[in-house]
């Protein structure tokens, strides 16, 4: 959990293969069906590229589906031991979506990070930031530059700036973290699994911190 620009999808992709866990990133899995002009993507384009949210029936049965695939490849391979969330849940009708199909699975959430920053940070975070639009890569205009200007080191694809990115748009998401997601906070607050951790750190602290707090619980 946290506000957009707070890092989720930074530290998810350096904390799913150290756990073995497979990212599940609603955002990057609409931005996917976006690019391949699926029914899916075409229902969704307009709606992502405003900043607001997509309705939750379509979002929870994206993450169903995945969450389906995951549980197969989980009895197939040692390598896949669970499913780590970015972008999900984001009302609270997701949040009681998601713990009715992991009960389902006979299993539940283990523990949810939130990524704290404060609002000025997240702006300037947002309003830097340039995604590759081949690979996804993202990179800070300032603080985390592409070698060349506008070229996806990874990839060689264009970077751009994601329409959601633009001001517009930042205003709409953070009002919408607010609403409707920051409520959820003290709902997982009270079932005893939220972990707030500093997120205006250097990442790889973020990282270590996010990791041993996920270790002290899974060593309680
Ligand atoms: P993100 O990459 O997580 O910032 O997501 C980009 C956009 O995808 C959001 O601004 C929403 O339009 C949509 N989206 C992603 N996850 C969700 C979700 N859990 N519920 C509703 N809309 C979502």
């Amino acid at each position: 959990m946290g506000a957009q620009g707070s890092g989720k999808g930074t530290q998810a992709e350096r904390i799913g293969p150290q756990l073995k866990l497979v990212k599940v990133a609603t955002g990057d899995l609409f931005r996917s069906a976006i690019a391949q002009q699926s029914e899916l993507g075409l229902q969704v384009q307009s709606i992502i590229e405003s900043g607001n949210l997509v309705p939750d029936e379509l979002t929870n049965a994206i993450v169903q589906v995945r969450l389906a695939q995951i549980a197969a490849n989980r009895e197939k391979s040692d390598e896949v031991q669970g499913a780590l969330f970015d972008g999900f849940p984001r009302t609270e009708a997701q949040a009681r979506a998601l713990d009715d199909i992991l009960a389902a699975q006979g299993t539940k959430l283990d523990a949810v990070i939130e990524i704290d920053v404060p609002r000025e940070k997240l702006i300037t975070r947002l309003s830097g930031r340039r995604t590759c639009e081949n690979c996804g890569a993202v990179y800070h205009v300032e603080s985390d530059p592409p070698q060349v200007d506008g070229i996806c080191d990874k990839c060689g694809g264009k970077l751009i700036q994601r329409e959601d990115d633009k001001p517009d748009s930042i205003a709409r998401r953070l009002a919408l973290y607010d609403n409707q997601t920051r409520p959820l906070l003290d709902y997982y607050r009270e079932k005893g699994i939220l972990v707030t951790v500093d997120g205006d750190q250097n990442i790889d602290t973020v990282t270590a911190e996010i990791l041993a707090a996920l270790n002290e619980r899974a060593s309680a």
